[in-house]
């Protein structure tokens, strides 16, 4: 018996990379299979195997989460890619993606791309955005394709991490990954929404290897409803909600009209940004607003 990890399905094959970096191709066999689990890229599995061509995958280790589009499951980190301009810097959509990360438990880092695009002023807003967050303990880095020392840095964000690279398409997610990794060479476009189109056609997915941590080759974070995601659980997506909240005078405080909000005495002192605050009430009344599902 051997351990690894599967980083890519094609065709009921399933790849799975060892430790010492042995790929061994794999079918599903064993005991998860009456579990009505299948495996996915991301899974760590036992498997056996005499022959690398002819593995078979035993058992699925316990998941710490699960996407699904793409389908990976152990992901430890998301970027999101925002352009600060073509399109626009838009702080409601980059709030959106913050949200929907942490509500599942993903450590988010924010990447600020076409930095080369703004004018002085405009660099000015993004950066006291930048601030902002930076505040709320999110990583932020600002980037522009002309700048190649600036991608030097972010090799660092990759290592013993599985990545999920988010964000619309056009901000410039490919040429990220390009710039990271000369070998890989995708198409500028080519990890973008456009691959997802058609709901039945299987989409290949793979976790490349960039230095020294795995990356999904697929974004993910397509849907960006908050269709998931509880009133009540919306203020614990925003961390600098959840450390105040105790704070409230009521339980169950969500932070709009209840008299002795810690959260809404924080944004008067202007320790929580009132552009957070009102995306949070943004968010909440589009939650509130859902239909109740019976
Ligand atoms: P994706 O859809 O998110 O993967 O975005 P792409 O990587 O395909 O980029 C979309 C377009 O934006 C392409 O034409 C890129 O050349 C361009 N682009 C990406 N990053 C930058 C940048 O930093 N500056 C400028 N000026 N253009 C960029
Ligand atoms: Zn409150």
């Amino acid at each position: 018996m051997a351990e690894g990890r599967i980083i890519k399905a094609l065709s009921g094959f399933y790849y799975v990379k060892t430790d010492e970096g042995l790929i061994v191709q794999c079918r599903g066999r064993g005991v998860f299979r009456n579990q009505k689990i299948t495996p996915l890229v991301g899974d760590l599995v036992v498997f056996e195997y005499d022959d690398p061509n002819e593995g078979y995958i035993m058992e699925i280790k316990n998941r710490s989460n699960e996407l699904i589009r793409p389908p990976i499951s152990n992901i430890t980190q998301a970027i999101i890619v925002t352009s600060a301009k073509a399109p626009d810097f838009n702080h409601s959509l980059l709030d959106r993606f913050l949200v929907l990360i942490e509500s599942m438990d993903i450590k988010p880092v924010i990447f600020i791309t076409k930095m080369d695009l703004v004018s002085l002023e405009e660099r000015k807003e993004i950066e006291s955005y930048q601030e902002a967050y930076e505040k709320i303990g999110y990583s932020v880095e600002l980037l522009s394709k002309k700048d190649k020392p600036s991608f030097e840095e972010l090799k660092n964000y990759f290592k013993d991490h599985i990545t999920v690279i988010a964000g619309q398409s056009g901000v410039g997610k490919s040429s990220i990954l390009n710039m990271l990794d000369s070998n890989l060479d995708l198409k500028t476009g080519e990890i973008s929404e456009s691959l997802g189109r058609g709901k039945h056609t299987t989409r290949h997915v793979e976790l490349i290897e960039i230095h020294g941590g795995l990356v999904a080759d697929t974004p993910g974070f397509s849907s960006l409803d908050l269709e998931t995601l509880e009133a009540d659980e919306l203020s614990y997506c925003f961390p600098e909600f959840r450390n105040r909240m105790q704070g409230c005078k009521f339980r169950g405080c969500m932070h709009v009209k209840e008299p002795k909000c810690a959260v809404k005495a924080a944004v008067s002192d202007k320790e929580i940004a009132s552009f957070r605050y009102d995306n949070y009430q943004r968010f909440l009344e589009e939650i509130m607003l859902r239909k109740p599902r019976y």
